[in-house]
């Protein structure tokens, strides 16, 4: 780290960073503006207090890309000391610690948003917080104070600035989303940050290696094609998983192993159907090719060794659908058709849309068109699919 003798006006921009983006970068800049600082300094938070549930890059990295992010600007500098404590990270600490290393005189400035000021009447050593530093709290439009910290300002009187700043509704929880989404992040945070996370693997979990051995299985059982589309429902059901805060692991794997008895030749089904004393109804009797998602959650339990019953019955109703489905199932149910590979039909996009929005208004959209699409061609409607439809009608 630089020195900080010599510097009148310091910010402290403190931050977990997770990854750092544009709404960082620009309100540190706007506070840097207006109150004339000298130097800001970013600290990436070790392990902070409020944040141990959370999926958050290891310091070092955090500490890295934040580098990157600044590196062309000189008035910002960047500390590791938070990131190098083993223990819990207090900001107090961090003050003392900076402080020390600062002129007598030099003036501390402690940048939050309106979030975090909110919280800082219940941080450690409150009282003595206030005694080394200034907070300068950056505002958007509607911005909203507890009465908590409306006593703290009252308190506080001449330590307590605002800066109002540009709305830019950019968060990392957004970021760490749509990384995991394979969705661009692109203008979102700096270029050179954005290819780190993709150059270390950050914020995604890579199922497919995890899976590896159900995946070949699949492979030797499903044609090309077949399998294809399984990867692509497998990408969906997680990305909608995450989108609607259902189990993403569980939606992968289901979704991966949704179709594992769609290539049976007719034999086989009979054959699986008999092992498993599972009777053909009369519509399955006439669309034997309709029962590969009832026989799926057989082979799914023996074959492919799950035993979650939510994920075995989203692989058995798949096809058909069913009332009162459990968010998973819906979730299948719906990656199923809507997965990018589905050559174009019609109400594809509108599918696309709902399914990211409200799983149940998805659902009765895509039953309503299957059922549609199936009397068209002179199918039978199976009654599971005209009772879920029935039921999400309402
Ligand atoms: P963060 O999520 O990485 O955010 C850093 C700062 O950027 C926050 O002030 C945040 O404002 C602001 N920000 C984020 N997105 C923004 C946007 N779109 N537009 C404008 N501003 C935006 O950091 P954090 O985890 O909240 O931590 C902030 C600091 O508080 C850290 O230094 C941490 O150590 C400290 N802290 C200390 C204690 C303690 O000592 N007991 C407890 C908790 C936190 P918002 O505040 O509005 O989110």
């Amino acid at each position: 780290m630089q020195s900080l003798k010599n510097i009148k006006k310091l910010g402290i921009m403190g931050g977990t960073f997770n990854p750092i983006h544009y709404a960082h970068l620009l309100s540190s800049s706007y506070v840097f503006e207006k109150y004339n600082l000298d130097k800001i300094i970013f600290i990436p938070t070790g392990e902070p207090p409020h944040k141990r549930n959370i999926n958050i890059a290891s310091g070092e990295h955090r500490y890295n890309m934040v580098n990157l992010a600044i590196q062309d600007n000189p008035n910002f500098l960047i500390s590791n000391i938070e990131i190098e404590r083993d223990d819990t990270t207090y900001t107090i600490d961090t003050l003392r610690q900076i402080k020390s290393m600062c002129d007598e005189d030099t003036d501390i400035y402690f940048i939050t948003g309106t979030d975090t000021i909110n919280q800082v009447y219940n941080w450690k050593e409150t009282e003595n917080i206030f005694k080394l530093c200034k907070f300068i709290v950056t505002t958007r439009p509607n911005y909203v104070l507890d009465d908590n910290t409306k006593n703290l300002i009252d308190k506080h009187k001449n330590k307590i600035y605002f800066c109002e700043i540009p709305k830019l509704e950019i968060s990392s929880t957004n970021i760490r989303k749509r990384v995991e989404q394979e969705k661009t992040i692109t203008y979102l945070l700096p270029k050179n940050v954005e290819e780190y996370i993709y150059k270390n693997n950050l914020y995604k979990t890579d199922f497919f290696k995890k899976y590896e051995k159900q995946l070949n299985i699949l492979k030797q059982n499903l044609t090309e094609k077949r399998f294809n589309h399984s990867i692509q429902v497998a990408k969906e059901a997680k990305n909608l998983a995450i989108q609607h805060n259902v189990d993403k692991e569980k939606a992968f794997l289901a979704g991966l192993i949704h179709d594992c008895c769609k290539c049976f030749p007719l034999p086989k089904i009979y054959e699986t159907c008999e092992k498993y004393k599972f009777e053909l109804d009369d519509i399955l009797k006439k669309q034997p090719d309709l029962a590969h998602s009832f026989l799926g959650y057989y082979i799914a339990k023996d074959i492919y060794n799950i035993q979650d019953e939510d994920m075995l019955n989203s692989i058995k109703y798949h096809t058909t659908g069913r009332e009162n489905m459990s968010n998973l199932e819906k979730i299948i149910y719906i990656a199923d058709y809507i997965e990018p590979t589905r050559p174009y039909f019609d109400g594809i996009y509108e599918a696309r849309e709902l399914a990211y929005k409200d799983l149940d208004k998805a659902i009765q959209y895509i039953l309503k068109n299957t059922i549609q699409f199936n009397t068209q061609k002179g199918r039978i409607i199976h009654p599971l699919s005209i009772e879920a439809y029935e039921y999400y009608k309402k």
